[in-house]
């Protein structure tokens, strides 16, 4: 049975990685999402806190396991022997982004193939930040984030006002 990664930010997790969570464990043995901890991108959540709302969120799937990472994707993957990378596409303006990582992790470590499922079209203009925007201003986020998700993001966007 095959053991896959799903890395990401997941700042924070969304219906639309669920999706494409749902999908993966459906084909893989095992798979693995790791938070990525070492983002440039200054994530609103820690990950202790990235973390906990996966948990909640994918407790119904008994071969999906959370776990963190620092560094290269590739590197985690093998550390955890696992051979298969998920990634999410979601329209083609993903495409190009995930094709260079794809190639540019293949040639680090060519026993590793990324794999990428397409989500429910529903998910596809999907986003963790334009959930975080959403949110910040006084928007509804329900269709796109499972409840514990959109209290979080209500709690840390709205404790100041
Ligand atoms: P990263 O910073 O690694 O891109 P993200 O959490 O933004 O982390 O995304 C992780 C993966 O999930 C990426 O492959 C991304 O394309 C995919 N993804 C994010 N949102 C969606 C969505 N709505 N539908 C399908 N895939 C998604």
């Amino acid at each position: 049975m095959k053991l896959a990664i799903y890395p990401g930010t997941f700042d924070p997790v969304t219906n639309g990685h669920l999706d494409i969570l749902k999908r993966a464990a459906s084909v893989f043995g095992t798979v693995y999402i790791a938070v990525a901890q070492n983002m440039h991108k200054n994530p609103l959540f820690t990950t202790e806190e990235r973390i906990a709302m996966i948990q909640n969120c994918t407790s119904q799937y008994p071969n999906v396991k959370i776990d963190h990472f620092k560094g290269l994707a590739v590197e985690y993957a093998q550390k955890v022997g696992a051979s298969v990378i998920i990634r999410g596409l979601r329209a083609i303006s993903d495409f190009d982004y995930e094709f260079q990582m794809a190639l540019m992790n293949r040639h680090m470590n060519d026993n590793i193939d990324t794999v990428f499922f397409m989500p429910h079209e529903d998910y596809t203009y999907l986003s963790s930040s334009t959930v975080r925007e959403i949110v910040r201003f006084g928007g509804n986020v329900s269709e796109f984030v499972p409840g514990i998700v959109k209290n979080e993001l209500i709690r840390k966007l709205r404790s100041n006002e």
